[in-house]
């Protein structure tokens, strides 16, 4: 069995047309969706990931603010520029670029932001609502693996779902969302005794770990759904995930690649929770 391709860039131009719309249709109203990316230090992945993220809203016409201060800003600096962010009424959703400098405590930047405006969903309340199943901002990329399997039509309802990465922004959440849609869900993580005893049982598997070929076709069942969250680099210095992707698709049903899989859909996700949160504040 060779897997169908789950293609990230189709279903992110898929949901960033409809952003788009939406957009337009609350802008008649006299509301632009705003977005602050607040990026502190030189970490060049950080510089290319906050300008996709600037060039994705204004590709879809939302706002966006850019502010970019010196590694030596101090944390009584950031968290009162948090506090301005939260209370201008253009700015809709706060991002702060992580990693910051050593010197600042991400978390309690973080727990700054105002809730309603926290729309990377890393917030304790943004995470206290998803595990209770109250409205809140979902952490993109879990949120835009769960467009992947809703787009190929996956009912988890009684499905074995393997989250490979226990991370709160990315494998904790995913075994939340899998489980208010009735999967039934293993996490695994470096200290899992047998992790392919594990997979092998999984109808649908998530791996997000960061390590290249921690899932092999040996460790996958005929026919699960493989979404591969990972960003690593080959031997060669191309992108590719934790998935052995040439091995893998041979065996799985579904699966993303990478690049093209997972990636774009997080963007597109900041997006939706964007325009989410001024559709909110716009009642
Ligand atoms: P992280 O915070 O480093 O977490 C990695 C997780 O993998 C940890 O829970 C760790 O277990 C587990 N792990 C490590 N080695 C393992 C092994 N051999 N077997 C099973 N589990 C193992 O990373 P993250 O932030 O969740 O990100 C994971 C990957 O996704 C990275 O490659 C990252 O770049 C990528 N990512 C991609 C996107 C995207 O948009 N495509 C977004 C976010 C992240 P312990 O908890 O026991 O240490």
């Amino acid at each position: 069995m060779t897997a169908q391709l789950i293609d990230g860039n189709a279903l992110a131009r898929t949901l960033r047309a409809d952003v788009a719309q939406r957009t337009a249709a609350l802008k008649t109203r006299g509301v632009t969706p705003g977005l602050a990316v607040v990026l502190v230090g030189e970490d060049p992945a950080s510089h290319v990931y906050v300008r996709n993220k600037v060039k994705a809203c204004e590709a879809n016409g939302l706002h966006s603010v850019l502010e970019k201060y010196p590694a030596e800003l101090s944390e009584a600096e950031l968290l009162a520029r948090v506090d301005a962010l939260n209370n201008d009424p253009t700015v809709h959703g706060i991002l702060v670029q992580l990693p910051l400098p050593a010197h600042i405590d991400a978390q309690k930047v973080i727990e700054a932001i105002a809730p309603e405006k926290d729309v990377d969903g890393f917030h304790v309340a943004s995470a206290g609502a998803l595990l209770t199943g109250a409205p809140g901002f979902w952490p993109c990329t879990p949120y835009g693996c769960m467009k992947m399997l809703e787009s190929i039509g996956c009912d988890l309802r009684g499905k074995h779902a393997v989250v490979i990465g226990r991370s709160n922004n990315v494998g904790k959440p995913m075994a939340l969302m899998l489980l208010a849609k009735n999967a039934t869900v293993t996490i695994c993580h470096s200290a899992t005794a047998d992790l392919g005893a594990m997979t092998r049982q999984a109808d649908v598997i998530v791996a997000a770990v960061g390590k290249r070929n921690v899932l092999t076709a040996d460790m996958v069942k005929p026919g699960a759904v493989v979404i591969d969250v990972g960003m690593n680099r080959n031997d060669e210095g191309k992108l590719c995930g934790d998935v052995d992707f040439a091995g893998v698709r041979e065996v799985a049903g579904w699966i993303t690649p990478v690049p093209g899989g997972v990636g774009p859909m997080t963007i597109t996700m900041l997006l939706v929770n964007t325009l989410e949160a001024a559709e909110r504040s716009a009642g």
